[in-house]
């Protein structure tokens, strides 16, 4: 039996992941919805890793609209800080949502404990990026880029920690770069290639 995905719905309130999704998920031809359309609340994520939050807020946006959710969890780990902010990068920018305010702590903390030379700074994005579908069948993807963080900030694209963020074998930040460049590297590119591959076992 042909197993087929009409509609799906990206569970995420942060419009720099959503439109990302969006563009990723375009070809493969499904309707999208976002996660305002339905009306979705934000659940507290509360899990212990990128892939348990991921699955809190797609589990919730399938169950709460009736069709396949995709969600992300994404951050950004300091290797030379415990791998900090990582699960909480959205939570250290605060209500606000202020990265300006996020990075400045990253700069801080770095200042503090001495760790600016290149290999202290270190760095990957990672995304978790999973399917869940009304039956409570799931499945998670995972991204990393592995790059170093620099500062001062430098770059007006992106989101969040984009303008630090200078990914391996590359000269320019990821806030540096265009929509679609940045769109075929990344971590959630990476992660997305992986969910792609599982998805062509569906009809659109
Ligand atoms: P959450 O996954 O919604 O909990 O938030 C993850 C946070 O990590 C985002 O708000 C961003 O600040 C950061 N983040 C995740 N992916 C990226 C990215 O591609 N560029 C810059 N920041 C990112």
């Amino acid at each position: 039996m042909v197993k087929i995905i009409k509609e799906i719905v990206i569970a995420s309130h942060n419009e720099g992941k959503v439109k990302e999704i969006r563009s990723l998920l375009k070809p493969l031809g499904f309707k999208i919805y976002s996660a305002k359309k339905f009306k979705i609340n934000e659940p507290i994520e509360n899990g212990k890793t990128f892939s348990e939050n991921s699955l809190i807020k797609s589990r919730n946006a399938s169950l709460k609209s009736g069709i396949p959710a995709i969600a992300d969890d994404s951050g950004l780990c300091v290797l030379s800080l415990n791998n900090d902010p990582g699960i909480y990068s959205a939570r250290w920018a605060g209500k606000s949502k202020n990265f300006d305010h996020a990075m400045k702590k990253i700069e801080n903390k770095m200042i503090k404990n001495k760790l600016l030379n290149k290999s202290s700074r270190r760095a990957f994005f990672c995304c978790a990026l999973s399917i869940y579908f009304p039956n409570n069948f799931f499945r998670v993807f995972e991204g990393k880029k592995y790059g170093h963080i620099q500062f001062p900030a430098s770059g007006i694209n992106g989101f969040g920690y984009d303008p630090i963020f200078i990914p391996n074998g590359y000269k320019k930040t990821f806030g540096e770069m265009n929509f679609e460049y940045k769109e075929r590297i990344s971590h959630r590119s990476i992660a997305f290639k992986k969910m792609k591959r599982f998805l062509k076992q569906y009809k659109f």
